[in-house]
């Protein structure tokens, strides 16, 4: 982990002073995921929040228009919460991906190294 850390403070020095980059490190930043669907819960809550309440309003006064909106709203609102697993199955295939461009297996051992490492940290081996 702190192997990780120091590489990539030298690599990404510029893209660390400019802000914060969800990919500085590499890794896949979980917590703007984690904020993305947060979100997402909030708005599809609120779409099918007023789209309840324009759906009793329009079928009580009788206005189609308020009932048609009320719909397309509560469609919204399906869609909204239906993107929330698509994000995380993306974020997780993202972190496969990292995982993969940015590690190396040690052929003895079997253990996970950095990429960069030239020797096994576990058994010493030379690594490809
Ligand atoms: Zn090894």
């Amino acid at each position: 982990m702190n192997e990780r850390v120091r590489t990539s403070e030298s690599e990404n020095a510029a893209s660390t002073v400019s802000g914060r980059d969800p990919y500085a490190d590499g890794a896949p930043d979980w917590e703007r995921v984690e904020l993305r669907r947060m979100l997402l819960l909030g708005l599809a809550f609120m779409a099918l929040f007023f789209s309840f309440g324009l759906f009793l309003g329009g079928s009580l006064s009788g206005m189609g228009g308020m009932v048609v909106v009320s719909l397309v709203l509560a469609v919204a609102g399906i869609i909204m919460l239906g993107m929330r697993p698509v994000l995380l199955k993306r974020h997780r295939r993202e972190v496969v991906r990292w995982k993969k461009d940015n590690h190396v297996q040690c052929e003895y051992c079997g253990g996970t190294n950095h990429k960069d490492d030239h020797r096994c940290h576990f058994c010493g081996a030379p690594l490809r």
